[in-house]
């Protein structure tokens, strides 16, 4: 209960940033007392994650707690079950304490398109913290909680981590169940974490993975003890895409930094293996035609009848769709909505989202490839550092070509993490990303830590 405090203080200390929608507070209190009663009464009863102070972001349901996909289209809406991986948290005795900010539905790469105003960097507040999980990566970097639980679907829990200096990963699609997650691409979508160490991390997602009834696309495969099996030692061999690193866009500090990090592991004993990838140019495109055409399904949901707002100006049954959809959604969801929608529509879609789902298949195979070669493969996590909260809105294209070494891990389901690199001008930060194939989380927790 102290410790839960404490985080609370932190919480209340922090206000400026906006990192919450709701803090659970008073409940996360009472849960903690029952819970130092329980161990108090037996400590053998507590569960694995006893008394860990969790925060999730506000796509993740709760059972008869607010979740709004930071939209006004949800404002509101209290769930009606939580969701398997906050189930399961709450099993092993963690205690949420609250949800929060994001880009709407998931969409965005700074958390500048929220129906609540941006976060702000902890590092330093003019700074945009990322996105989209930028509220659960500054959660974690501004001490509030010890994990946050993210949703990753183009790079949204690595980047934001890369730019607030902590950890983020996502694990292999199907490893923890989307039971519970708000959709925005499903066959992307993935529950991913922040934290401050592997350690903590590995322990969280051993607990959340694993089958569901709930969702048919989750692994059947047994989660292994990732907490316990880390071994830091372990040389295994890193592939290196140098093409990236030495990208003409790529700032040069972290570039120079990466390489520094690089060298180290070298002179530690691990084999660095130079590779190439030749697809770069097809990421964000292919990424972006097939993520707007499954949010445009995803969210037909929203339309004041099933779900969401509905608008009061209404006259029949289209207007109530309309004035509800044009008055719940922000501008970019309404862009994806719109862009998914052409994507998808008779006459383009083979131009278009058949020929990204080609692409998709490519980029699976080349990845592939590489894996034959080596255990982890090294690459940037963003080209540049983060910019000033407002500089970059008016230019969604350029916002979207900055997932372009994110996107590969949601292309191919394979397990991605963001590790930080030393601070650069301005106390902002950047990270450098491990890649490893299908259900290898472990090779990532070892070279991390
Ligand atoms: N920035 C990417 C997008 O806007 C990734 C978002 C995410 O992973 N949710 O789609």
């Amino acid at each position: 209960a102290v410790l839960t405090q404490s985080y609370l203080d932190q919480i209340e200390r922090t206000k400026d940033l906006n990192i919450y929608v709701n803090v659970f507070g008073e409940e996360a209190l009472q849960r903690a007392a029952d819970l130092d009663k329980k161990y108090a009464e037996n400590p053998e009863s507590v569960g694995k994650l006893f008394g860990m102070v969790v925060s999730i972001k506000d796509v993740i349901c709760y059972k008869d707690h607010e979740v709004t996909a930071a939209s006004k289209m949800l404002k509101g809406f209290k769930s009606l079950f939580s969701s398997t991986a906050v189930q399961r948290l709450i099993d092993e005795d963690a205690i949420i304490i609250g949800s929060t900010n994001c880009d709407e539905f998931a969409m965005g790469s700074s958390n500048e398109n929220s129906a609540y105003g941006p976060t702000k960097n902890a590092d330093n507040p003019d700074y945009i913290p990322g996105g989209s999980s930028g509220g659960a990566a500054v959660s974690v970097q501004a001490k509030t909680c010890l994990v946050a639980l993210g949703s990753d679907t183009g790079g949204s829990v690595r980047q934001p981590a890369a730019f607030c200096n902590v950890i983020g990963m996502k694990p292999t699609y199907g490893r923890i169940s989307r039971h519970g997650l708000i959709a925005y691409a499903s066959s992307f979508d993935q529950i991913g974490l922040v934290g401050h160490t592997v350690e903590d991390m590995a322990l969280v997602l051993e607990v959340i993975s694993g089958a569901d009834d709930y969702d048919s696309t989750v692994s059947q495969k047994d989660v292994p003890a990732y907490s316990a099996a880390i071994d830091s030692e372990k040389k295994i061999k890193i592939g290196v895409i140098e093409s990236f690193f030495d990208h003409p866009k790529m700032n040069p500090e972290i570039r120079e930094k990466s390489k520094e990090m690089l060298k180290a592991l070298e002179n530690k004993g691990y084999e660095l293996v130079p590779i190439s990838f030749e697809n770069i140019d097809y990421l964000v495109p292919s990424y972006y035609v097939l993520t707007t055409a499954e949010a445009s399904t995803n969210l037909s949901r929203f339309d004041g009848v099933k779900f969401g707002h509905r608008s009061q100006n209404i006259s029949d049954l289209e207007s109530l769709y309309r004035f509800s959809r044009t008055e719940g959604f922000g501008i970019e969801v309404k862009r994806r909505i719109m862009l998914g929608a052409f994507v998808l529509s008779s006459g383009y879609y083979d131009a278009y989202f058949e020929k990204a789902q080609k692409i998709r298949k490519i980029v699976k195979d080349e990845i592939n490839g590489l894996f034959s070669k080596v255990d982890v493969i090294a690459l940037p996590t963003s080209m540049d550092y983060p910019w000033k909260i407002g500089d970059a809105n008016q230019d969604p294209v350029s916002i979207y070509l900055s997932d372009v070494f994110t996107v590969i891990a949601n292309l191919c389901g394979i397990p991605a993490l963001s590790f930080p690199l030393e601070k650069g001008a301005d106390n902002v930060s950047s990270g450098i990303q491990l890649l490893s194939n299908s259900f290898e989380e472990q090779h990532l927790f070892n070279l991390s830590a």
